[in-house]
């Protein structure tokens, strides 16, 4: 994915086929910071073009897990939280309101970590 591409150094191409960064991966994208978020080309017509709250016009992509926490947090990679399943169409008001909680997101994290039981 073209996210990937925005870094340079060990990080870059270690995410492609992994859920979670390892701890030195971790370690470094708080040192680096996150990369810049570009919405996917298209996502209008993968997501729809109505806000899932309030039925307006979506005007961004929210992250159900959020982009830096779903990484600094819970060393989720990039790809993973940039992927369709993760995303939401909304108006600019609602962009927060579909961000799941921290108890839904540590119980969909652990899920993650049996499917991938080598990942820390
Ligand atoms: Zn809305």
């Amino acid at each position: 994915m073209k996210w990937d591409l925005a870094v340079s150094g060990p990080v870059a191409g270690r995410w492609p086929h992994r859920v979670f960064l390892d701890a030195r991966e971790r370690e470094a994208f708080k040192t680096w910071d996150v990369p810049v978020r570009y919405a996917k080309q298209g996502w209008r017509a993968k997501l729809g073009d109505k806000c899932k709250v309030c039925d307006d016009s979506a005007r961004q992509v929210a992250h159900k897990i959020p982009y830096k926490d779903g990484i600094l947090k819970h060393g989720l990679t990039p790809s993973y939280l940039w992927r369709w399943e993760n995303l939401v169409a909304t108006c600019k008001t609602h962009n927060r309101t579909v961000q799941w909680g921290e108890t839904r997101i540590k119980v969909h994290v652990a899920k993650l970590h049996r499917r991938e039981p080598r990942a820390r």
